[in-house]
């Protein structure tokens, strides 16, 4: 994994997220059924990750900040998510309906395309984060 601050993010353009403000971020199937699943899920069978609210504005908002203020995951595949640092709990995440951990940040996944684009709470501490590739700012600052 590789990381970036949102600054080296933008100064190596190494991901350039679509303007989430501007997009129906339920406008596609699949960004329904993620909006469903990580707001208000049918079932929790397996890792579902959960926003506390179910509101449509709140989640909008999570994943523009996430857009805007993320640092950059790069995995081993060369995906890049983006994953914000939110300092308080947002979420739970839950296995086989049993809570298992709190949720700190969002990650938004798909960050590029208009129909793809969703986010979802994650424990920051899991993201194994250290400093930035670029500039060796600890992460998140
Ligand atoms: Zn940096």
């Amino acid at each position: 994994m590789k990381y970036y601050c949102p600054e080296c993010a933008v100064r190596l353009n190494v991901v350039n997220p679509i303007d989430a403000a501007t997009q129906n971020l339920t406008g596609s199937n699949y960004q329904f059924e993620k909006f469903v699943k990580h707001t208000a899920p049918i079932e929790y069978k397996g890792i579902v990750s959960v926003f506390f609210w179910q509101d449509y504005p709140l989640y909008r908002d999570f994943t523009i900040s996430g857009s805007l203020s993320g640092i950059v995951q790069i995995d081993d595949l060369d995906r890049r998510n983006l994953i914000w640092y939110a300092g308080r709990d947002i979420g739970i995440t839950y296995e086989n309906g049993i809570y298992k951990l709190p949720n700190d940040a969002v990650k938004v996944v798909l960050s590029d395309n208009p129909t793809g684009i969703h986010a979802y709470p994650v424990n920051f501490e899991l993201q194994y984060a250290t400093l930035c590739l670029a500039c060796s700012r600890p992460l998140p600052s």
